[in-house]
C-alpha cells in the first residue's frame, strides 16, 4: 500500500480495495518504524490525520467524494496549520501554532486529503542540503551518509521512504526541484502565482512558490488541481485560469520543440549525470521532440544575483521575528534592545543569521544601488534569456543539479559551493518559470533529475512531457533499499 501512486490510491479508494483510515495507519506505522533513520518528519499528529481519515472513509462511502479524498499528504512545515506547529524548521517558531491554515491547506482539506504530518526543511527554506534546520539534518533514503537536497528535504525524503504518497514542498531557487532530484522524485515549481502564498511563511517574496512533490508527473498533475487558483488574500497570485492539469498528460510530444542551454552542459556538470541526461534526452527525440541548441547567456550571473535578491527579501521579511508578538522570546530581556536582539541572536541558526547580514549590508544606503538594484537589473536580462529562447523552442531541458547527493557535511563549511549548487535552478525563479525535476537515471546507486523548464503558466506542457517520459521509462519507480523494511 506504501508504494502506491496518489492515482493509484484514489482508484483503491472508490474502488474499496482499502480505507483512507487503512492507508493512514500503515503511513503513520511506517514513519513510527524507519523515520528515526531519515528525520524527514517534524511534526506528526497521529490522532488528528486518523480522525481526518475516519471522515474521509464517511465520505467515500456516501458517495461524496472530491479527487483526493482520503489521500494522506504530508506538508513541508512552512505551511500555517491552524492549532498544529509550523516551525520553518527553526527555533523561532518552535513554539509557534498559527491560529490559521494556509491557503494551499485549505485546499488539500476542501479537496478531501489528509494531513500527515509536517516535515523537515532547512531554516526558512535556505539551504540546499536540510542540513541548517533546528531540528537536525534530514538524511537521504538512498544513502543515508548523505543530503536528500534542501530546503524541502523532509518532503522529498518522506515520499522517496514511502512514509507518504504526496507532499508538499516551496521552491524559492530550487527547493521543489533539487531535492526531488537528489531523491528520485518528481517535482514540479509552478509559475509564480500559480499557487497562493497566504500562510506559507516568507523566505524571499518575489521568488517563493509552494508546490508538489510525488512518485509521478500524474500524481503531481492531480495535486496541482488542488493547489492551483486564484486567491484574493494573495495580491501576488495570479488570476489566470486554471486548467484541469491531468487534461493533457496523454498527448503526443512530435513536433515537440526542446531547447537544450548549452551552458547547462559545460563544465561543472558531473560527466555521468551528463550521459543521463543525454540518455533522457534520446527519449524526448525517440518521442518525436526535436532538440534545440540555444543559450541562456547570463547564467553565470544566476548564483550573485539570487544571493543579492533574496537575502535581501528575507531580511525585511525575517525583520518580524522581534520576540514581540509570536515566537521565540529570550528570557527576562533587560530592555527592549535586549529583547530584540537576544530573541533574534537565539532563535536564529547560523545560516539564517549570514542571510540577514547580507541582505541588510546590500539594502543599506550606499550599497543599495551598486548590489540591490544592479541585481534587479541583471534579473531582468536573466529573464529575458528565457524569452528568447521560448521565441524558438516549447520548452527547455537539462540537468537539475550539477551532480548526485553529496555527503551530510560536505559542504557545510563552505557557503559559496553550497550557493553553486543552485546554479541550474535559480534562473527559473527570477524570472517566474514555471519547472520540474523528474527521476532520470542512478549514478553510483544515487538518483539524478531531468529538468524540464516552460513558459509562464504552461504548466501543463511540462506534465505531458514529464509523463510521457514516465511511461517510457522507470526511473521513477525505483524505491530505495532502505525503505524496503516497514509496514506495507
Ligand atoms: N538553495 C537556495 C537557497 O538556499 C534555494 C532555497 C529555496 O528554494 N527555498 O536559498
Amino acid at each position: 500500500m506504501h508504494t502506491l501512486t496518489v492515482a493509484q490510491l484514489m482508484q483503491g479508494l472508490r474502488d474499496k480495495q482499502f480505507s483512507s483510515t487503512e492507508v493512514t495507519q500503515c503511513l503513520l506505522q511506517r514513519i513510527g518504524e524507519l523515520d528515526a533513520q531519515y528525520n524527514s518528519f517534524i511534526t506528526v499528529d497521529a490522532d488528528r490525520a486518523l480522525a481526518q481519515a475516519r471522515a474521509a472513509d464517511q465520505r467515500l462511502e456516501q458517495g461524496q467524494t472530491t479527487p483526493l479524498t482520503g489521500i494522506p499528504v504530508a506538508h513541508k512545515d512552512i505551511f500555517c496549520t491552524e492549532g498544529v506547529r509550523t516551525s520553518c524548521g527553526s527555533r523561532m517558531l518552535d513554539n509557534f501554532a498559527p491560529p490559521y491554515d494556509a491557503t494551499v491547506i485549505k485546499q488539500f482539506h476542501d479537496a478531501g486529503a489528509v494531513v500527515l504530518g509536517k516535515t523537515n526543511m532547512d531554516e526558512f527554506a535556505m539551504g540546499s542540503s536540510n542540513e541548517s534546520s533546528f531540528y537536525g539534518a534530514v538524511r537521504n533514503p538512498w544513502d543515508t551518509g548523505r543530503v536528500p537536497g534542501g530546503s524541502s528535504g523532509g518532503s522529498a525524503a518522506a515520499v522517496a521512504a514511502c512514509l507518504a504518497p504526496a507532499a508538499t514542498g516551496t521552491d524559492t531557487g530550487g527547493s521543489i526541484r533539487q531535492p526531488a532530484a537528489l531523491c528520485g522524485i518528481t517535482g514540479l515549481k509552478p509559475t509564480y502565482g500559480r499557487v497562493s502564498r497566504l500562510g506559507m511563511i516568507a523566505f524571499a517574496s518575489s521568488l517563493d512558490q509552494g508546490g508538489p512533490m510525488a512518485r509521478s508527473a500524474e500524481d503531481c498533475a492531480l495535486l496541482l488541481n488542488a493547489m492551483a487558483g486564484h486567491d484574493p488574500l494573495d495580491s501576488t497570485s495570479a488570476e489566470a485560469p486554471v486548467p484541469n492539469y491531468t487534461e493533457h498528460l496523454g498527448d503526443s510530444l512530435e513536433g515537440l520543440r526542446v531547447g537544450l542551454p548549452r551552458e547547462y552542459f559545460s563544465e561543472g556538470l558531473d560527466a555521468a549525470t551528463g550521459e543521463c541526461i543525454q540518455t533522457a534526452l534520446k527519449e524526448l527525440e525517440a518521442r518525436g521532440a526535436t532538440l534545440v541548441d540555444v543559450s541562456l547567456p547570463h547564467t553565470q550571473l544566476t548564483v550573485p544575483t539570487y544571493y543579492i535578491i533574496a537575502p535581501a527579501e528575507a531580511s525585511t521579511n525575517l525583520s518580524r521575528f522581534d520576540g514581540v508578538r509570536y515566537g521565540h522570546r529570550c528570557d527576562d530581556p533587560k530592555d527592549l534592545h535586549d529583547l530584540y536582539t537576544r530573541t533574534r541572536e537565539e532563535g536564529f541558526g547560523d545560516e539564517v543569521k549570514r542571510r540577514i547580514l547580507v541582505g541588510t549590508y546590500a539594502l543599506s544606503a550606499g550599497y543599495y544601488d551598486a548590489y540591490y538594484k544592479k541585481a534587479q537589473q541583471v534579473r531582468r536580462l536573466i529573464k529575458q534569456d528565457f524569452t528568447q529562447c521560448f521565441d524558438e523552442v516549447d520548452i527547455l531541458a537539462g540537468p537539475t543539479t550539477p551532480g548526485p547527493a553529496f555527503g551530510l557535511g560536505e559542504k557545510s563549511d563552505d557557503p559559496v559551493s553550497m550557493y553553486l549548487e543552485d546554479i541550474y535552478t535559480l534562473a527559473v525563479n527570477l524570472a517566474g518559470l514555471p519547472a520540474m525535476s523528474v527521476p532520470a537515471g542512478f549514478v553510483g546507486g544515487l538518483p539524478v533529475g531531468l529538468q524540464l523548464i516552460g513558459r509562464h503558466f504552461d504548466e501543463s506542457r511540462l506534465l505531458n512531457v514529464a509523463h510521457q517520459y514516465q511511461q517510457h521509462t522507470d526511473w521513477h519507480l525505483q524505491r530505495p533499499d532502505s525503505a524496503a523494511g516497514g509496514s506495507n
